[in-house]
């Protein structure tokens, strides 16, 4: 059942399609059904268009076209300005019944997808064979910052590396590093991945989430990378998944944490504050472990998030995406002191179906991930 609390297009309203939402699926297992993009729009009213339980529209699937015959298990996205190009890093390998050890080590493919004309180009692999990276777009150019974990008999480390492509697309150079000697211990167990999420701000800076619960500050126009301030509740801080939305006129980072919004007041400038532990805005959707969920801005205070039950088979078998659009709202505590007031206006509340290559037998029903929201 759809919920809508939006202007009736009968009142002259501009119901036309404004926006184009990219939902990107992998699937690990199948070769030629790798990256999977899938298609939405909403109006500027909100409106998510098409019906309730309609299947997502397929727009594109980028897959390795290479002899070995590889599968993109996973893959990050990332928006060129202008909204034309998508820049995609995979990570690859042969497909798992053709899988022999020495040929694991490949490094991350990146790949440029023209959306208009649907065709990819490949551009340099990125210069490491395995981490946790991110593509990022940001200050006119693509980032890749990756945590690479380093172990050895006595002792683990890890550094943080940031990478960005050259200007013809056929190298990426090292821009900043941070070497940390110790192991990374995850702030919780359901984190699989050292980098979870970033969020660009004011298209200068790229706040770092890692999985243990610190933050890092690149700026793409120094190259400087600090680690964030924060304040001594280590427990109350939450990764970032994905990509965040950074929200000029609250000052504020948005993220899905589960079902619910979070939302993290910081500004890169302001160096002699700590950032504090985010707030929970709201919860989205009635779940919570049984799928994943990601957040696009759609213009200012306006903001789509997409959940799908990744994780656990809905009693039909299909997967759903469930997609909402809202407006944050914030007001200041009335003594002014610390972090605002913030709420959620939905204004669209609708599923999709999407259409994923599944294997009935696979007893985790898991081999797809939702990989990216743009
Ligand atoms: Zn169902």
């Amino acid at each position: 059942m759809d919920y809508r609390h939006i202007p009736d297009p009968n009142d002259g309203v501009d119901d036309r399609a404004q926006w184009s939402v990219l939902v990107g699926c992998t699937c690990a297992d199948q070769h030629l059904y790798n990256l999977r993009l899938h298609r939405f729009r909403v109006t500027s009213s909100g409106r998510v268009t098409g019906h309730s339980n309609d299947l997502l529209e397929p727009f594109f699937t980028v897959h390795p076209e290479d002899k070995d015959n590889t599968v993109y298990a996973e893959a990050t996205a990332a928006l060129a300005p202008g909204g034309r190009r998508l820049d995609v890093i995979c990570t690859h390998y042969p497909p798992p019944h053709l899988v022999c050890p020495d040929k694991l080590d490949m490094p991350p493919k990146a790949v440029a997808v023209d959306l208009v004309n649907k065709s990819t180009s490949l551009l340099a692999p990125l210069p490491f064979l395995d981490g946790s990276h991110y593509a990022v777009s940001a200050h006119g150019e693509l980032w890749a910052p990756a945590v690479l974990t380093e172990r050895s008999e006595e002792m683990s480390s890890w550094r943080l590396i940031v990478h960005r492509l050259d200007e013809g697309g056929n190298g990426w150079d090292e821009v900043a590093s941070h070497h940390s000697p110790g192991r990374m211990k995850p702030v919780n167990q359901y984190i699989f991945t050292w980098l979870p999420g970033y969020a660009v701000i004011d298209d200068k800076f790229i706040l770092l989430s890692l999985a243990d619960g610190t933050f890092f500050c690149f700026n793409c126009s120094t190259g400087s990378l600090t680690r964030v301030r924060t304040t001594d509740k280590a427990s109350k801080y939450e990764c970032i998944y994905g990509m965040a939305v950074h929200v000029q006129e609250d000052g504020a980072i948005y993220f899905i944490g589960g079902t619910t919004l979070f939302a993290y007041k910081y500004s890169p400038e302001e160096e002699d504050a700590p950032l504090e532990p985010p707030v929970m805005v709201d919860m989205l959707w009635p779940y919570y472990n049984e799928g994943c969920g990601y957040i696009v801005q759609l213009v200012g205070r306006m903001l789509c998030a997409v959940w799908i039950n990744m994780y656990k088979a809905c009693g039909c078998a299909a997967r759903h995406a469930m997609i909402t659009t809202f407006r944050i709202s914030s007001v200041a505590k009335s003594d002014g002191e610390g972090s605002p007031v913030y709420g959620v206006e939905v204004l669209h509340s609708t599923c999709r179906r999407v259409d994923m290559v599944r294997d009935q037998t696979y007893p985790y029903n898991h081999y797809d991930t939702f990989a990216t929201l743009q």
